[in-house]
């Protein structure tokens, strides 16, 4: 570890200040070390995601209602899914609660941009996952004019506002936004195209989005720039390599959780005792 993170990823990945327009989307920030040496660690950091998650579920078990929340975003092809598989999936399923957040189906229309959000948090103990979240709101809902101007303007307080309740309420938030090249976006859409076992990843309307790449920079950079919080950060992964950002993820939620300085829950029963018992038994 050591060897390849000299600094805490939170700090090499924090977004305060960034401009996207300058990022380098190959880079690795914090990070030192090779290819094959990243995907060794990923490995080896999965095992101890695992462990910090697994003493985050059992203190949940005990009643401690605090919780994570990996809330990912990024534009299509980004690797959300890849995390999710990758990252997510190196933990015990039962102490993941996973949402992914589409087109808002005509019940979610009729409520709040909040109302399927608000559903979906972490159950105390849980790690939780938001594969799209509430950003999509001033993301796709601001590049494509899906409600007026003063609406999606007005959402950037509410969600400081929304994020600050669940920090009170226990819930440390991990933010992460994806960053690929339009050239990375464009050969992985190609391998969609060439390779039929990834035709399902494959959505016509995402050559299309393509053309507004640089209003979603700029939707993206307003919400690095309005809602990185203090108490809600942002954190930007350059993407293009996978191994990188998976890596760096892992990382981020190794570094939240160890940050609950979560212990394994006392015995609410004498073990020696129940050892004798057993014993005998
Ligand atoms: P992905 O692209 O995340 O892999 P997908 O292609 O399978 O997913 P869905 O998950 O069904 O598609 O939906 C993602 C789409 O839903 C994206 O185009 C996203 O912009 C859109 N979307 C998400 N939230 C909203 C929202 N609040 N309003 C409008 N569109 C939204």
């Amino acid at each position: 570890m050591a060897e390849y993170w000299k600094e805490p990823a939170r700090r090499a990945l924090r977004a305060d200040g960034l401009r996207i327009a300058d990022l380098d989307t190959s880079a690795r920030p914090g990070f030192h070390g090779d290819k094959a040496g990243g995907k060794r660690l990923l490995v080896e950091r999965g095992r101890v995601l695992a462990g910090e998650q697994e003493k985050l579920y059992a203190n949940g078990r005990s009643g401690d209602r605090r919780s994570v929340l990996l809330v990912l975003q990024g534009m299509d092809t980004a690797g959300k899914g890849g995390i999710v598989r990758h990252v997510i999936g190196s933990v015990d399923p039962q102490g993941v609660d996973h949402a992914a957040f589409g087109v808002p189906t005509e019940e979610e229309k009729q409520h709040h941009f909040l109302w399927r959000i608000r559903r979906a948090l972490p159950r105390g103990g849980q790690l939780g996952v938001f594969d799209r979240s509430h950003y999509e709101d001033v993301l796709v809902a601001r590049v494509h004019g899906l409600v007026p101007e003063e609406v999606w303007q007005g959402r950037y307080e509410e969600i400081n506002r929304f994020e600050r309740e669940l920090v009170d309420n226990g819930t440390t938030l991990v933010k992460v936004a994806l960053f690929v090249s339009l050239d990375e976006q464009k050969a992985r859409l190609r391998e969609r195209l060439q390779r039929p076992d990834k035709y399902w990843k494959f959505s016509p309307g995402d050559i299309d989005e393509r053309a507004y790449w640089p209003a979603y920079q700029d939707a993206y950079q307003a919400i690095l720039d309005r809602n990185g919080t203090e108490y809600a950060p942002w954190y930007v992964i350059p993407a293009d390599a996978k191994w990188y950002a998976r890596l760096a993820v892992t990382e981020l939620l190794i570094e939240a959780l160890r940050d609950l300085d979560l212990s394994w829950p006392a015995p609410t029963f004498d073990p020696a005792a129940e050892l004798r018992r057993l014993e005998r038994s």
